[in-house]
């Protein structure tokens, strides 16, 4: 979230002064997955292997301000200045005068990150909803939920602050997992044994699995935990979805 400083002589969308938000992601906004809006997944802004581990020859997902070489060796992402590489696709320009700083901060990320979950969890007004996870991501899921009509909403962490705010805020019903010994299961008594419509993980890397996972997931040899994506299907009742968001996911709102 700033002003733009400076503009280069290709940059038409922007001038100097203008406020704007930046999404960690930068997208070219012409190849194959810019045209169809999966800006998260530019295959041209990211000139190395990215996190691919295999040798197959797939393309890498964006470049990323401030992830390191492996998500295309850019500076930036919490800078106070940054060099910003495609100036004409990613800023969202903010002609309201009005909306202070603090109320579009979040379009930069977090927020199109859980509403994106929230999309793909497919369900509309009256639905019923777990989100494993109430950190950043995990509240911006509740909200985006609450807003698109959910009427109850399970949240899971083991953060009891975290909770609280979830609980006052957006009327979860809170679980916290160092106290219920099985999450899903209570998610399932509570739903009349159907269990919920949808699901999201909102954990991403930090999951607190068993220690066997732990010591995987801290040797890097798995992505993450799969305990809460786990707890996230069995609290799903039949033919409905599980709504995965990755560490890294950086969604984008729809213009
Ligand atoms: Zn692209």
């Amino acid at each position: 979230m700033g002003i733009v400083e400076d503009v280069g002589p290709g940059v038409t969308q922007l001038r100097k002064g203008d406020r704007v938000v930046m999404p960690f992601t930068i997208s070219c906004g012409d190849c194959m997955f810019c045209t169809r809006q999966l800006f998260a997944a530019c295959e041209t802004t990211n000139p190395g292997r990215g996190t691919i581990l295999n040798r197959k020859d797939i393309r890498p997902g964006a470049g990323l301000f401030g992830y390191s070489h492996l998500y295309g060796g850019y500076p930036g992402g919490q800078a106070e200045f940054v060099r910003v590489p495609k100036a004409n696709v990613g800023p969202l320009l903010i002609p309201d005068s009005s909306l202070r700083d603090e109320q579009v901060l979040f379009l930069s990320d977090i927020l199109p990150t859980g509403y994106q979950a929230a999309v793909n969890a497919e369900v509309g007004p009256g639905s019923t909803v777990a989100i494993v996870g109430a950190g950043p991501v995990g509240l911006m899921a509740a909200a985006c939920r609450r807003m698109l009509g959910a009427e109850q909403i399970f949240m899971i962490d083991h953060h009891q602050y975290r909770l609280d705010f979830a609980a006052a805020t957006y009327g979860v019903v809170p679980i916290n997992f160092d106290q219920v010994d099985d999450p899903a299961a209570y998610i399932i008594d509570a739903t009349g044994h159907h269990g919920v419509d949808a699901s999201i993980d909102a954990v991403g890397f930090e999951a607190k699995g068993s220690t066997t996972e732990t010591v995987l997931t801290t040797l890097k040899l798995e992505g993450s935990s799969g305990a809460a994506l786990r707890q996230a299907i069995a609290a799903t009742r039949r033919v409905n979805a599980a709504s995965v968001v990755p560490a890294v996911s950086a969604g984008q709102l729809p213009p």
